[in-house]
Formats: C-alpha cells, sequence, structure tokens
C-alpha cells in the first residue's frame, strides 16, 4: 500500500479505531494436543500459534541448568504469513524476537521448581499485520498457564506509537510502516514491564502518556487471557460433573 495522506482523520484511525484502541482479540486454549500447553491468538489481522512443551529434558545436555529451567523460545514466521514470501529460516530478525520474548516471560516463570529441566515455547506466525512478536507472548503466556507451569501471573503484551503526531494504542501494518514511533511493551497485570523496545522517536511526555496508554491496553488483554483459561478449565470441570 502506498503512504495514505492521512493516518488519522477527525480523530478516528483508518481501520476506524480510536487512538486508545486494541484490535479485536479471539483466543482458543489447547489447540494442539501433542503439546503440553497451546493456544491460537488472533490480534487484529495477526494470526499466531503458541505450542508449550515441558519441563522435559534438556538437549543439548550441556545448556541444562543445575538449578533452574531453561527456557527457550522460539518464534517463527511462516513464508505464506507476509505480502512478499518470506524466506524460510530463522535470520536476525526472527532471534532478536525470539530472545526479548523469552525474556519477557522468564520474570514470571517459577524456573527453579525445575532444576535440570527445559522448558520449551514455540511461537508460529500464520499471518503477520505488525504486532506479531506481541501476539506471540500474549498466545505465549496462555499456553505456559495451559501446560501448568508454575507462573506469578500471566504477561499481557501490546505496542503504543505514534502516528500523524497522535500516539495510538496496537499500531496496524499501515501505521507501522508510515507511523513515526512504535514501541512494543509486556507487563504483568500490577504492571510491571518485562519488555520495552523503541523504534523511532516520543518525547519524555509522550513516553510517559504512552506508557499509560499501554498498561490500559495490556490490561484489557490480561482480562481477555483470563477468560480464555477459565473458560477451557470451567467447561473442563463442568464435563467431569455431568460424567
Ligand atoms: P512485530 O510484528 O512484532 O510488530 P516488526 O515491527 O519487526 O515486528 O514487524 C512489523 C511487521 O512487518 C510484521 O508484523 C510483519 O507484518 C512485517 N514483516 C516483518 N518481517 C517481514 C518480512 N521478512 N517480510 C515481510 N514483512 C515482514
Amino acid at each position: 500500500m502506498v503512504k495514505p495522506e492521512k493516518l488519522i482523520e477527525n480523530g478516528i484511525r483508518l481501520d476506524g479505531r480510536k487512538p486508545d484502541e486494541i484490535r479485536p482479540i479471539k483466543i482458543k486454549v489447547g489447540v494442539l494436543n501433542r503439546a503440553d500447553g497451546s493456544c491460537y491468538f488472533e490480534f487484529g489481522g495477526n494470526k499466531v500459534i503458541a505450542a508449550v512443551y515441558g519441563p522435559r529434558e534438556v538437549h543439548p545436555r550441556h545448556q541444562q541448568k543445575s538449578t533452574s529451567a531453561v527456557v527457550r523460545y522460539r518464534y517463527n514466521m511462516a513464508s505464506f504469513s507476509v505480502e512478499e514470501r518470506k524466506r524460510p529460516g530463522p535470520d536476525r530478525r526472527s532471534i532478536e524476537v525470539s530472545k526479548v520474548s523469552r525474556e519477557a516471560l522468564e520474570p514470571v516463570i517459577f524456573q527453579e521448581y525445575f532444576p535440570r529441566s527445559a522448558i520449551d515455547i514455540f511461537v508460529e506466525v500464520l499471518q503477520a499485520d505488525a504486532g506479531t512478536r506481541t501476539a506471540g507472548i500474549n498466545a505465549a503466556s496462555i499456553a505456559l498457564a495451559d501446560a501448568g507451569i508454575p507462573m506469578k501471573s500471566l504477561v499481557s503484551a501490546c505496542a503504543v506509537g505514534k502516528v500523524d503526531d497522535t500516539l495510538v494504542l496496537d499500531l496496524n501494518k499501515d501505521e507501522d510502516n508510515y507511523g513515526q514511533a512504535d514501541m512494543p511493551i509486556a507487563m504483568t497485570p500490577d504492571g510491571k514491564i518485562t519488555l520495552l523496545q523503541m523504534d523511532g522517536h516520543l518525547t519524555r511526555d509522550e513516553f510517559r502518556e504512552g506508557l499509560e496508554m499501554a498498561k490500559k491496553g495490556c490490561l484489557e488483554i490480561a482480562q481477555l487471557q483470563r477468560t480464555a483459561l477459565m473458560e477451557k478449565y470451567s467447561s473442563l470441570m463442568e464435563g467431569e460433573v455431568n460424567e
């Protein structure tokens, strides 16, 4: 798409959202039978699947830690997930996204409960529309809980940015391409930030205001994550009662 003349008109974005609105979210928990925990997560035009395996044996053995579990996170974009075919396999960007996403989740996992073991998280991006790392973290957080991994809390993530000199929550692809700043953030429901990256420029005041917007977005997402998990497990429990 060529650069639109305006990304915001009369306070409304090109996709009809207000500046502080996140895109629609759909969550399905436990979609993969062979994983210990899994989640399908739609965040606007992003579609991702997270699969969690573990705690399990560490291969290769030299990666094991004697006092805690190792957490491994692999973010991968399917070649059909973007407009132009993406060359399959890891690249600099996917290695970076994997690293920061792992670091966004590690603080909430009780790794010390599982020495000499591995917790493996795989995130596959099926469709990308800006915000895949945040969608991946949201999905992975649910998949970890679904796998029964002990956690201090969930982690929720969304980006805040600036387009046409206006702060906006959860940028879509056009806003990401033609905007002035993009700041993905992940946090726990009590506001502890576990990921903060910045592409572009924000003033100090914009940064502060943006952080507040991101907090609001993350709280909304946390509520949806909790509801999705509760739905799966309350329906399982109902099944048990009815049998
Ligand atoms: P995020 O997806 O977390 O926002 P980026 O800001 O790096 O991460 O990417 C923004 C968007 O750019 C992606 O969601 C995707 O739509 C697109 N994109 C990223 N990598 C590629 C690629 N190799 N080829 C085509 N589009 C890509």
